[in-house]
């Protein structure tokens, strides 16, 4: 199986990447729905979709909105939106108020504890872990794909309260949305800097780390201060948009 990074960055798009999503085609699930939603469409490979959100913020929700043409136009026939419940009604009430949207969401409304652990039609486990630091928290995912842990985790600082959670992870793929020269910013938002992901690589003893939702503001190959993580952590990967990771590789 593989995994589409569809969109890579937080709070906005901007010439270079869109907000964050990504997509394991295979199995039609879907990691946060950010502007870059619309391209699950031409990703689509199955006539079912599962959707989970880390939170309701609209760099991760606001795709959804076009995800009303997929049946219309692609013939998906089911697609159910996971999340906590404060999470679902958010997007129900707000982003499909009549006021915003004016037609209703197409999907059904999952909602879970976060620390659950959902079980998938196809048998795919997706557990949850509350992340708390964010303004309004966040949930962190893992889950297992032909053999290999993967672990999602965004929007967050690292607190130490999730290490064990993403503890040998074959694949982590993390928000860094500030350099560590950011590092007040990272903490009044609630965000990653370079230096803390590095030492929970480390720590964590992963495989492989993945850099997603990164600052909008900077549209350099490297808005991150890599050299901060590769010290620490050398296998890192900045994502873009269109990066794919092939997990039989
Ligand atoms: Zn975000
Ligand atoms: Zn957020």
């Amino acid at each position: 199986m593989r995994i589409e990074f569809l969109g890579t960055g937080g709070f906005h798009p901007n010439e270079r990447r869109h907000t964050t999503c990504l997509m394991v085609p295979e199995i039609g699930l879907v990691l946060d729905c950010g502007t870059a939603g619309f391209r699950i469409a031409e990703h689509l490979e199955t006539k079912t979709l599962d959707l989970f959100l880390s939170h309701a913020h609209l760099d991760h929700i606001c795709g959804l909105t076009y995800l009303v043409t997929l049946p219309l136009i692609q013939g998906v026939e089911k697609m159910r939106l996971f999340g906590v419940q404060n999470i679902l009604d958010a997007v129900r009430d707000s982003l499909f108020s009549q006021a915003i949207f004016p037609v209703g969401p197409p999907f059904e409304f999952h909602a879970f504890t976060a620390g659950d652990t959902i079980e998938l039609a196809n048998g795919i486990e997706i557990e949850s872990f509350p992340l708390t630091t964010h303004p309004g928290g966040s949930t962190a995912y893992r889950f297992e794909l032909d053999g290999q842990k993967i672990a999602y985790v965004t929007d967050t600082t690292v607190d130490g309260t999730y290490t064990e959670f993403v503890r040998g992870a074959d694949l982590l793929i993390h928000e860094c949305y500030f350099p560590d020269d950011n590092l007040e910013w990272a903490k009044t938002t609630g965000h990653t800097h370079t230096s803390s992901l590095a030492r929970l690589a480390k720590d964590a003893n992963v495989g492989r780390l993945v850099v997603t939702h990164v600052d909008p503001l900077n549209l350099d190959d490297d808005p991150i201060g890599l050299d901060a993580l590769t010290r620490v952590y050398p296998n890192v990967t900045i994502a873009d948009d269109g990066l794919t990771i092939d997990l039989a590789k």
